[in-house]
């Protein structure tokens, strides 16, 4: 069945919400940050909607059918597509944020290793890189930009406890990894969400480069 969209919904705005997930996709996918199927994304419609990547396609080679409505419970509206599994982690952040606009997860190989190497730790605490910049809401290479590390899990409503626990505790939260599987990052919007998830790869990067050079 094709994506049907509700009356209570413009389809040209779907349209062009689909359409920034696949650009974008392409161009993560070109990066190797979404191999063999994996990674999702999502970019909000409105109060109660959001487009999200179907479960299992190539991101490198997405099309409008590839992209999906659901609710801010992660139910398929107007379609019989399934959802990627980890789609209430998007939900998650869009009930949780009403500014937020998009959301991306990948897994690629520096988030990846970046993830079990801090697994015990729990966190990464990124302090002294000007590109932290990048982030939202910092303004100076001195703040601390913590990433948590949270465990793996297929029982998705773990994670999003997790995620809940952090953010109720009262710290600052614009990313995320999951060990040994990739990061969660979002923004205002697509183009943010963009400039987020580039800044935290290279910053991991230069992380990972650090610990293996004192090391030797
Ligand atoms: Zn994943």
């Amino acid at each position: 069945m094709r994506q049907q969209i509700p009356a209570t919904l413009s389809a040209s705005l779907f349209e062009a919400r689909a359409d920034a997930i696949i650009d974008t996709a392409r161009e993560l996918a070109v990066l190797g940050w979404t191999p063999a199927t994996s990674s999702n994304f999502s970019a909000r419609i409105d109060d109660d909607h959001a487009a999200i990547t179907v479960s299992g396609r190539d991101k490198g080679k997405l099309g409008r059918d590839d992209i999906m409505l659901i609710d801010m419970h992660g139910n398929a509206v107007g379609t019989d597509a399934r959802p990627s599994a980890e789609t209430a982690l998007h939900t998650q952040i869009y009930r949780r944020w009403p500014e937020m606009g998009a959301v991306l997860h990948t897994h690629s190989r520096t988030q990846s290793v970046a993830s079990r190497l801090y697994a015990d730790d729990g966190v990464i605490r990124l302090q002294g890189w000007e590109l932290q910049k990048a982030i939202t809401g910092y303004t100076t290479h001195e703040s601390v930009l913590e990433i948590p590390v949270f465990p793996n899990t297929q029982h998705m409503p773990e994670l999003v406890d997790r995620v809940d626990a952090w953010i109720d505790g009262g710290k600052p939260l614009h990313a995320y990894l999951i060990d040994g599987h990739g990061i969660y990052t979002w923004g205002r919007d697509m183009q943010e969400t963009h400039r987020h998830l580039e800044a935290l790869e290279f910053l991991l990067g230069c992380e990972l480069d650090l610990k293996r050079l004192r090391a030797s």
